[in-house]
């Protein structure tokens, strides 16, 4: 069956929209060259909601070339680089603009909260405006070394980067990698995940009215061992960011080692600590653990997923949780209420609920959900573990779904101990009203990012990135910069 490369579609909030379909490659959509399609389904039915044009080899390689040859000759390699900032500029007011039927996308294609959709296509203009602003700003040194020389220093972009994004935040992965790439010169293929190809085909679109000249930005559909796979291989691509699973991140430092060793960075899972101290603020600190575990239905890398309860306020945190977890609404993502919407895809679903039975086969007692919501589509009630042991699968694992194991800690080096035993290290949360605790403890903690009675606090001007088995290199802020130039020495003999 041959597929369109656009279709028309409803959603259930009655916005209609022209959806693209096709690779977006060399500034049009175009169909896959083996002519394979694959099913995307809506999370909150089960059922099927478009089927989009695959990526295979081939495709990649005739998108690498555009990106080749915008890069090297095209007019691309002529703009200015405050002409590149105008057009990421224009990029996000673009994406204002459309922020309804992006957010819309969104919840449609990957099960969220229309809620939660409208706040990541915020924090997408918000990220692209922040490296518009970078793009005129990024410069090299004049370094001395005596007088018989002059030497100076050059940022100078990668070329052909490959993108590879995950499900969880479709539209914000999206633009957390075009964004720094885009603003130091580079050129990108980037490959959405197969669950979720909707929003980065439109935001491709947009890309096209934004001006960004034909293989600049390459958009793709396809999956992981193909598209991705070919990608993370390809000898003319130089430096390759991905976000996704620890397992597939080592597969990508692996293809880059076996092909053409191109720069990688990767932002990985986590099983990230959640440390309530005897004299937090327990509302506050409730509303956090809730939030750090539960948004995005827990299908965050940085989700507080060990929550760790000095011994004083051990049972009232418990009892504060559950009433909070319980007051949670799951549901329809179209519903603006409703916070938690469905697990994206069936595969995770089961996955989840496989951790529920192992957490209840673990001994650990459930405190607030532990089943499915509803009969249809892949929602999960908002799960609480308690008495939970360091031995226990659930505490070391990462589920990636809305279930927290909740454990005790007695003093300060306990919880340091206990916070740090995990292969990961990408967040952590402290919640004291004590500022010596909250230093010595973030201090300590191996972890990316700590946030202070906060959770989930990410921002674009802040670098966000893994210690340990979490990851590679930074994202976001300035940092992300560093993973997109290379620098150039220039050295001038003077005698
Ligand atoms: P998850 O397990 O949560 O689906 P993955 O790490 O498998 O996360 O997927 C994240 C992204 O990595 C997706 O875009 C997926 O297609 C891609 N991917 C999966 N396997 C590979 C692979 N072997 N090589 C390159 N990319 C891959």
């Amino acid at each position: 069956m041959s597929v369109s490369l656009s279709t028309t579609i409803k959603l259930p909030n009655g916005i209609e929209y022209e959806q693209p379909l096709g690779l977006f490659i060399n500034g049009e959509f175009v169909p896959g060259k083996e002519g394979k399609t694959f099913e995307v389904f809506n999370p909150a039915t089960g059922q099927v909601s478009a089927s989009v044009h695959e990526a295979t080899e081939t495709d990649i390689d005739i998108a690498v070339e555009a990106a080749h040859e915008a890069f090297y000759n095209g007019p691309w390699s002529k703009l200015t680089a405050a002409e590149r900032g105008i057009k990421l500029a224009k990029l996000a007011e673009l994406f204002e603009e459309n922020l309804q039927i992006l957010a819309s996308i969104e919840a449609f294609d990957n099960g969220k909260a229309i809620q939660l959709a409208k706040g990541d296509v915020q924090a997408c203009i918000g990220c692209l405006r922040y490296y518009a602003g970078w793009a005129d700003k990024i410069h090299g040194k004049v370094i001395e070394t005596g007088p018989s020389s002059f030497n100076y220093t050059k940022q100078e972009p990668i070329g052909v980067c490959g993108q590879i994004i995950p499900w969880n935040f479709p539209l914000l992965m999206w633009a957390w990698k075009i964004g720094p790439a885009i603003a130091t010169g580079n050129v990108v293929v980037l490959k959405s995940a197969e669950q979720t190809p909707l929003g980065a085909l439109y935001a491709a679109k947009l890309t096209k009215e934004a001006g960004f000249p034909p293989g600049v930005i390459n958009v793709v559909s396809g999956f992981g061992r193909v598209a991705g796979n070919a990608i993370s291989m390809h000898p003319k691509i130089h430096k390759i960011a991905f976000t996704g699973s620890t397992l597939v991140g080592r597969q990508i430092l692996k293809a880059s080692a076996e092909s053409n060793l191109k720069k990688v960075t990767l932002e990985l899972g986590g099983k990230s600590p959640n440390i309530v101290f005897n004299d937090a603020d327990i509302d506050k600190a409730v509303e956090w653990i809730n939030f750090g575990i539960y948004y995005n239905g827990g299908q965050t890398c940085c989700a507080g997923s060990r929550v760790y309860v000095q011994e004083g306020i051990y049972d009232k945190v418990i009892e504060a949780f559950k009433k909070r977890a319980n007051k949670n609404l799951v549901g329809n993502p179209f519903d603006p209420e409703v916070f938690q919407g469905a697990q994206v895809s069936q595969l995770q679903f089961d996955r989840i609920m496989s951790y529920v039975d192992i957490g209840k086969k673990e001994g650990a007692t459930v405190e607030a959900g532990g089943a499915r919501h509803g009969d249809e589509g892949w929602f999960i009630q908002p799960t609480i573990f308690s008495g939970c042991t360091e031995d226990m699968r659930i505490m070391q694992e990462e589920i990636f779904g809305p279930v927290v194991a909740v454990a005790k800690f007695k003093d300060i080096d306990d919880v340091v101990f206990k916070g740090n035993n995990s292969v990961y290290g990408l967040a952590a949360g402290i919640h004291t009203k004590n500022l010596n605790t909250a230093i010595e403890v973030s201090n300590r903690l191996r972890a990316g990012t700590v946030w202070v009675n906060s959770y989930n606090s990410l921002h674009w001007a802040l670098p966000f990135g893994g210690y340990q088995q979490s990851g590679i290199g930074r994202e976001l802020g300035k940092e992300a910069l560093k993973n997109y130039t290379q620098v150039k020495t220039v050295s001038i003999n003077l005698d």
